[in-house]
């Protein structure tokens, strides 16, 4: 039996540990805090195609697990449709023709006028829209909470309010440190978010996962709409010079419509941004005039160098495993990662494709 330690109680490592544990692996998952207390668990909630050729099989596969995922996690069968809006067409009509070109699945369509105010009432009237046949609304940390029940119920043992570490020795992965001891384990998969770095003991110069912080405000509407609704530009977040610093978007989970968000390379004042949230998005929704708002949450993205997850074995450190670097699209991808990673770990078959690898970015 392989005796295995996993870094980070999020989605990522929650799905890992599931799918170890199911193949037969001895599994420990520590948390510094508590399940879902990270992105995992105060995100926008949207199971939603990330836009990306090389995301895509991660995509596909994630959409199979949640659908037979079980433990209380209730899965959209179809998805209520994703709806990327601007008031300027040009914006909107080059990524119209990729996404044609690229996502035929998604039937991309173009919506303005009287057509747009069918298909989404709530949305201001001088707006135009893309709309793709994606985005499974999920309330924030459902799904994590679902892969942890899962890994326990396989025999993980899941130890919360534990900071561990890597230990090294001789060049490979010996097991964690956590609680002042070492515990000793044939493999290590590090999936702490945007905190990675720091729980692999990396060197300095070794950050291809920095925190990308959004805020997300809470409201309950008496007509929500009925799309996940989004600003065009999220694709722009890993271009050189950095992305923008604000982007609206608004999804609707049992009856509660989380509307965001911010990304900001530090932690925000999420109390002070959350009226501005709701001030720039009446500009797409005039719904959010007046809103009260029910809750406001803040969290990190963790957000690779190239946009891209860092998945697999790391570079020089033998039995070290990593599954991280999901940025915006963690709950939608993260199950997909898992499954690849435990594989990789069992000594399985599933081939990481080189563009995932986490060995692309040089040793820890
Ligand atoms: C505002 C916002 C909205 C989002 N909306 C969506 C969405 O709608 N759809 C979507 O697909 N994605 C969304 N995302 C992205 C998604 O939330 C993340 O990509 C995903 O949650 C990352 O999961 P993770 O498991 O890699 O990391 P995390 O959720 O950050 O989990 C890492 C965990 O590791 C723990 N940890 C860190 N260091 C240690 C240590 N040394 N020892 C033990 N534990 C440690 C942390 O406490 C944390 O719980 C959103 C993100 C933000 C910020």
């Amino acid at each position: 039996m392989t005796d295995v330690a996993v870094i980070g109680g999020g989605i990522a490592g929650c799905a890992t540990a599931a799918f170890l544990a199911e193949a037969g692996a001895a599994v420990t998952l520590y948390e510094r805090d508590t399940i879902a207390a990270g992105a995992s668990g105060r995100n926008s909630g949207v199971v939603q195609h990330p836009m990306d050729p090389a995301l895509e099989p991660l995509h596909d596969a994630s959409l199979e697990l949640y659908a037979g995922l079980g433990h209380g996690f209730a899965f959209p069968a179809e998805p209520a449709g994703l709806l990327v809006v601007a008031e300027d067409r040009a914006l909107l009509t080059a990524g119209l023709g990729a996404a044609r070109a690229r996502f035929p699945a998604l039937a991309p369509e173009w919506l303005e006028g009287a057509a747009l105010h069918a298909a989404e009432p709530s949305l201001a009237a001088d707006l135009c829209a893309v709309r793709l046949a994606t985005g499974r609304p999920v309330p924030p940390a459902a799904a994590t909470r679902a892969w942890a029940d899962r890994a326990r119920a396989a025999g993980a043992r899941i130890v919360e309010g534990e900071p561990a570490g890597l230990a090294r020795r001789d060049g490979r992965a010996a097991g964690v440190r956590a609680g002042g001891r070492l515990h000793p384990a044939g493999a290590v998969v590090v999936a702490a978010g945007p905190w990675t770095a720091a729980a692999v003991g990396a060197r300095p110069e070794w950050r291809p996962v920095v925190a990308l912080w959004g805020v997300v405000a809470q409201v309950r509407l008496p007509a929500p709409p009925r799309h996940t609704v989004e600003q065009a530009g999220v694709e722009s977040l890993t271009e050189p010079g950095g992305g923008p610093a604000s982007l609206f978007s608004v999804v609707t989970a049992d009856g509660m419509s989380a509307v965001g968000s911010t990304f900001t390379p530090d932690e925000p004042d999420a109390a002070a941004i959350a009226p501005l949230l709701l001030e720039r998005g009446t500009r797409y929704l005039p719904a959010l005039r007046g809103a009260a708002i029910e809750s406001v949450r803040a969290c990190a993205r963790p957000l690779s160098a190239d946009g891209r997850p860092l998945l697999g074995p790391a570079e020089g450190v033998e039995g070290l495993h990593l599954v991280t670097g999901h940025g915006p699209w963690g709950i939608s991808l993260g199950p997909g990662s898992a499954r690849l990673v435990a594989d990789g770990v069992m000594g399985g078959s599933a081939r990481i494709p080189p563009e995932l690898a986490a060995a692309r970015f040089g040793a820890p």
